[in-house]
């Protein structure tokens, strides 16, 4: 395997992280030499996020670090995804796969990324089954509402939700 081969992408939006996320960040670790995380940072924003890229890049370094993953690093990007595999010198990107509602879009997704970029391989982890129905958005919608998501997010995610939904209903 070449060198580039050992270098895998995990790209998403990440707002915020989740523990469904950290454990396909964890298990692509432990398959690979070493993963980037990619955070997006949309400079045209479709979608507002609740966190910046910056908080939503140091939530994961913590949590990457609480959980002992040394091959990890977090990267924001504002460019194609296969474009920013290519920098970081990484030949697969890793996508989690939760109920089949993911698959669609993977689909997609997966055709337009071979288009662009042959070179690049698509790999996908299956959700485990305790978080196949986790999702940022889930998140933030049980948090809105007060609900405990302290099994759900890691410890600094879940003590700043509150408060920061707060603070952006209120903006
Ligand atoms: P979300 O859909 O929660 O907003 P992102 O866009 O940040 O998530 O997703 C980043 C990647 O993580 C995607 O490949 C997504 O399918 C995957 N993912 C998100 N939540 C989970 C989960 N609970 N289990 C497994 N994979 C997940």
């Amino acid at each position: 395997m070449s060198v580039s081969g050992k270098v895998a992408i995990c790209p998403g939006s990440y707002d915020p992280v989740t523990n469904g996320h950290l454990d396909i960040i964890s298990r692509a670790s432990g398959v690979f030499d070493r993963v980037i995380v990619g955070v997006v940072n949309q400079p045209v924003r479709k979608q507002k996020t609740l966190y910046t890229s910056e908080e939503r890049k140091a939530f994961i370094e913590q949590a990457a670090a609480d959980h002992g993953l040394g091959n990890i690093s977090v990267e924001i990007f504002s460019n194609l995804l296969v474009e920013f595999a290519r920098e970081q010198g990484a030949g697969v990107v890793i996508k989690g796969l939760r109920a089949i509602s993911d698959f669609e879009y993977e689909f997609e997704m997966n055709q337009l990324n071979r288009m662009l970029a042959p070179d690049i391989e698509s790999m996908y982890i299956f959700a485990s089954a305790r978080y196949s129905f986790l999702s940022s958005t889930g998140v933030k919608e049980m948090a809105t509402f007060g609900g405990d998501v302290s099994e759900l997010v890691p410890p600094a995610v879940a003590s700043s939700l509150t408060d920061r939904i707060s603070r952006d209903s209120e903006g």
